[in-house]
């Protein structure tokens, strides 16, 4: 009772030993994964504009396969840290955290790692990203169907590359890991079509997203190209818009300084004509008052009393600092509402130093509209023009933007190659733009831009394309294994069920089906091993027939040699007192009488002494074979006793006469002569003690021994070779 205690506690210490390490062990290997799973998601491969392919996943897909949800979903809370980075918002934790922990889970209960994966995103991944987009997202729409495509096929690329992975790591990884999950024990359709389905999905997803990438690669090119084109083009041409103007400008200054002011009107009207670009053009004199304009007819809208420039800062510029001025981009005040740039320059009297006046001209910005429509006949660049303030001189209309408020734009948070610039188009609603800029000399900047979306669509497209080849793929991956699995699976299952019922008379069927030559010969081969192991059965079989029937021979004999004494062949001591209560027990049931005697040589030490043992051994034999003579009914027991005294057990009536035989048996015994040598003869006696009674009288042996004994003394001691016996009634 004392020790149960002490193996239970030896028992407890055990096992504290043998799972301490292997549950460190498993937490060790989830951090191991979730690090370089994190290490490979730092480094996202950017398939397009702003869309990556994220491949550390796979960490926390190999994790599952060795560790159960908890640890699984450690692994892949640390992989999937860098994309908060990376991303800028905490999503990823949600998706990827639900995904492990559905997988790990699943795994459990002994699914495939694709098959869950799969499962998962179609019945939590695909909602849960497009509730998070639609919930966060400004252009949700344009974002929905690219993002479950996107993200779907991102996962069955890294779900396919991990089981790939596990698949030839296995053997190191389960040597290293004790694995938490049960085995995947499947049959062979099952497993065939895991196998094909993993590594088609992940050569066709792969091979699809290298093409799409270098596809992206060039468009990217050309829309960079573009961009860097158009932008350059433009601002080539709206310096130059602005410079013709300015030198407009100053060509009509130097022509009205030589001319008349009574002519002014007429060479304003000239210029005016071959500049349309200017909205309004007029000259003021030297009190800052419009003297004329073109067209004529905004003077007649005009106060009569005059019309003051004095506070404008056209004028002052242009008269006071003597110099061609290109006003700040504002609103027309006075002559019409639209964004104007004005450009003035001072007029001289004929030889005076000083300004008489200043000549101005209104650039209508709105002209680049017509600009921009001539120089590019592209519907996929939008431009926006900006001047030294960043206000809004010209926008695409599509961009909705209004002229002469602050450019609103923000910078996408990514750490990606391409920057993307987002555009608060319509309130709350921002776009995400591909975009170029350029500064002119004015200060005037050029933005030339590529809605993001648009790029979405093409990749949009070429998504669809691989998730379309994957459905096809898929539908033939079963339809293969199928077959296959059928081929290898028939003629085994043929080739078991002939094996199983051959008896090795009947000749065995060939295959019926196609099967491969492995097959065939296998079958051969087992056949013959069949036919021969029948063969060895049938010699085994009669050998051990043979044997027993030695064994059991052999048996007997020992079972008899246990019960004889060897020299005289009579049953011994141990065999006489089994069949003494055997036979008692039987004839005292039936109220009949029993007769024990014993037997002792006369004078035998002495005979033993004078002739030798040999002699004493020969007369033994003799008596013994006398006495089994004499009384050789079934039933009779004759046994030697010990050295040279015997029992006789019988059956006792006045019939068999069973006592006259004792008598008979002792008188032969006495005229029996044994030949010395050629002259000399020796004669035995022996004396006989016998009781003859009722078999209940004892069923111990020892009580007759004694009374035969008692009469055996007395036979003795009345001068030996005689009977003596004392019947009990
Ligand atoms: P008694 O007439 O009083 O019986 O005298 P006895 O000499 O026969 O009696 P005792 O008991 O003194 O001697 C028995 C002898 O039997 C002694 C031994 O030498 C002999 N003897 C016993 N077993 C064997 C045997 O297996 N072979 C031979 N040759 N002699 C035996
Ligand atoms: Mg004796
Ligand atoms: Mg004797």
């Amino acid at each position: 009772m004392a020790i149960s205690p002490i193996k239970t506690a030896l028992k407890l210490n055990d096992d504290i030993v043998e799972t301490k390490p292997s549950q460190s062990k498993s937490i060790l290997f989830a951090l191991i994964l979730g690090l370089l799973g994190a290490v490979l998601n730092s480094f996202p491969i950017e398939l397009a504009y702003n869309i990556t392919l994220i491949i550390g996943n796979l960490a926390f897909i190999i994790a599952a396969a060795y560790l159960r949800p908890v640890l699984t979903l450690l692994s892949a809370l640390i992989c999937v840290s860098p994309l908060l980075l990376i991303w800028g918002h905490p999503f990823g934790f949600l998706t990827f955290g639900l995904e492990a922990l559905f997988v790990a889970f699943l795994r459990g209960r002994g699914w495939y790692l694709p098959t869950a994966d799969f499962l998962y995103w179609l019945i939590i991944g695909m909602p849960l990203t497009a509730a998070i987009i639609w919930f966060t997202n400004a252009d949700a729409q344009d974002y929905l169907l690219f993002s479950f495509f996107k993200q779907s096929i991102n996962a069955i690329f890294y779900t396919s590359l991990a089981v790939i992975l596990i698949f030839i790591f296995s053997d190191k990884l389960s040597g290293w890991v004790k694995s938490q999950q049960p085995p995947l024990v499947k049959n062979l359709k099952q497993y065939l079509h895991y196998i094909l389905w993993i590594m088609s999905a992940f050569f066709v997803v792969g091979v699809c997203l290298l093409l799409s990438r270098s596809l992206n690669e060039i468009q990217d090119q050309q829309f960079e190209d573009k961009l860097n084109i158009s932008s350059q083009y433009l601002a080539r041409i709206i310096e130059n818009h602005v410079e013709e103007h300015k030198k407009a400008i100053a060509q009509i200054a130097n022509q009205l300084s030589i001319i008349e002011p009574s002519n002014y009107d007429d060479a304003l009207f000239k210029v005016h004509e071959l500049y349309p670009g200017f909205l309004t053009m007029l000259v003021a004199d030297q009190d800052a008052t419009v003297v004329t304009s073109s067209p004529r007819a905004l003077m007649e809208s005009l106060p009569p009393t005059g019309f003051t420039l004095a506070d404008r800062s056209y004028f002052i510029q242009a008269f006071f600092h003597q110099s061609l001025y290109v006003s700040p981009v504002f609103l027309g005040r006075g002559f019409g509402s639209d964004p104007i740039v004005a450009i003035s320059a001072p007029i001289y009297g004929q030889n005076s130093k000083n300004p008489t006046g200043i000549v101005e001209g209104s650039l209508n910005l709105n002209m680049f509209e017509k600009v921009n429509r001539d120089a590019m006949n592209d519907r996929e660049i939008d431009l926006v023009l900006t001047d030294e303030n960043d206000n809004v001189i010209y926008a695409e209309s599509s961009l909705a933007l209004t002229t002469l408020t602050k450019f609103d734009f923000s910078f996408e948070k990514s750490n990606l190659q391409h920057k993307l610039i987002m555009i608060d188009t319509y309130g709350a609603n921002k776009k995400r733009y591909l975009y170029r800029q350029i500064e002119l000399s004015n200060g005037w900047k050029v933005f030339a831009l590529i809605e993001h979306g648009q790029i979405l669509q093409l990749i949009e497209q070429q998504y669809l394309t691989i998730f379309m080849s994957l459905s096809v793929i898929f539908i033939f991956v079963i339809l293969l294994a199928n077959q296959f699995s059928s081929t290898l699976s028939r003629p085994l299952a043929f080739v078991l069920n002939e094996l199983a019922h051959g008896d090795g008379k009947k000749s065995y069927k060939p295959i019926p089906y196609d099967a491969p030559t492995e097959f065939l010969s296998l079958y051969d081969k087992l056949q013959q091993s069949q036919t021969a192991l029948l063969r060895q059965q049938v010699v085994l079989e009669e050998k051990v027939e043979k044997r027993t029937k030695e064994l059991n021979e052999a048996n007997k004999n020992l079972k008899e040699l246990a019960n004889k004494d060897s020299l005289t062949g009579l049953y011994n001591r141990r065999y006489l007192e089994n069949k003494f209560s055997e036979l008692q027990a039987i004839l005292s049931r039936n109220n009949a009488s029993m007769v024990v005697a014993m037997l002792d040589l006369d004078h035998f030490k002495k005979l033993n002494d004078e002739y030798g043992h040999l002699i004493g051994d020969n007369c033994l034999t003799y008596v013994g074979e006398l006495m089994k003579c004499k009384f050789d009914r079934r039933s009779d027991i004759v046994a030697r006793f010990g050295g040279e005294e015997f029992i006789i057990v019988v059956q006792h009536d006045e019939q068999n006469g069973v006592l006259k035989k004792l008598d008979e048996l002792r008188l032969e015994i006495a005229h029996h002569c044994f030949p010395y040598d050629a002259h000399h003869f020796i004669g035995i006696t022996i004396s006989i003690g016998a009781i003859a009674a009722n078999a209940a009288l004892s069923e111990n042996i020892g009580d007759w021994i004694k009374l035969a004994d008692e009469q055996l003394y007395q036979a003795k001691d009345n001068g030996r070779n005689q009977l003596s016996i004392k019947q009990l009634t």
